[in-house]
């Protein structure tokens, strides 16, 4: 009898230096037992050090990929990343009528560790607008949930007041706190019908963690596909970034921001 591995498509962006986007992706599915697959969205030429080009892709090759794998492989779970401009937005939304029973994943990549940016400012509204009300999960950091409530977000209630009204238009916001430097990281759930949560973890002093975003939204798909409610793929998903970022903190990759080992 042949067994089969459950299917994860990443639409995303490819890293060259391989620490994030489609590449940290594509490890994060093998690791957690699944099978990768990909839609590239854009080439960037980076490293450990920065972002130096962008190159998206035309919008009619990403539909193809993204078409060809929905047709054949029939992915369990879907993680959609960095989207450079709001034509690529329009197009993915498109690709994706009709597969509403497949969860998906959303990252809404705005800005690198390293400053540059991966989104055109007139993405975003596009984003909102069309991919936001597709997704079982969006995954903002502090910045760009803040980009998007249109407000600053100091603190873990006002993370938990922003996590509502992003949800406005999509079914539920895990809003990622890591960016708030304490003895602990914050990270809030909200879902569509109103109720929040808070989950807690140890913050762990590591200057190796360019691409934990992409991993992150990449493992709780992983869990997905493989029958995890969104719920237990959040506490598993948290739990894996937590072990990358313990385990890899003593790596050394490259000359600037490390990426997650796993
Ligand atoms: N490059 C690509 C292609 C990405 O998709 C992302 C992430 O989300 C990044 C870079 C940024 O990664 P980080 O903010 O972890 O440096």
């Amino acid at each position: 009898m042949k067994y089969r591995y459950p299917v994860v498509l990443t639409i995303a962006g490819s890293d060259s230096g391989g620490g994030a986007g489609i590449q940290a992706d594509l490890k994060t599915f093998s690791a957690l037992g699944c099978f990768g697959t990909s839609a590239i969205t854009a080439i960037t030429a980076q490293n450990t050090l920065g972002v130096r080009g962008i190159h998206s892709i035309p919008a009619d090759m990403v539909r193809q990929q993204i078409e060809a794998v929905l047709e054949d492989l029939q992915p369990a779970a879907i993680k959609i990343g960095m989207i450079h401009t709001a034509e690529l937005a329009t197009t993915i939304a498109q690709a994706l009528q009709g597969y509403q029973q497949i969860p998906i994943i959303l990252d809404p990549v705005m800005v690198a560790t390293s400053g540059a940016r991966l989104i055109e400012e007139t993405t975003v509204h596009t984003l909102r607008e069309l991919l936001f009300p597709l997704a079982t999960l969006i995954t903002p950091n502090l910045d760009e949930a803040a980009v998007l409530y249109g407000q600053n977000i100091p603190d873990v209630a006002a993370m938990q007041t922003a996590a509502l009204a992003l949800t406005h238009n999509c079914n539920a916001v895990l809003l990622k706190g890591g960016h708030l430097k304490g003895e602990k990281v914050f990270d809030v759930l909200a879902q569509k019908e109103g109720s929040t949560e808070v989950f807690a973890s140890p913050y762990i002093e590591s200057s190796n963690v360019h691409g934990t975003g992409c991993t992150l939204s990449a493992a709780i798909a992983a869990y997905m596909a493989q029958g995890a409610s969104l719920h237990e793929a959040i506490v598993m998903g948290r739990a894996f970034i937590a072990n990358a970022i313990q385990y890899g903190s003593d790596v050394q990759t490259g000359r600037g921001n490390g990426p997650l080992n796993h």
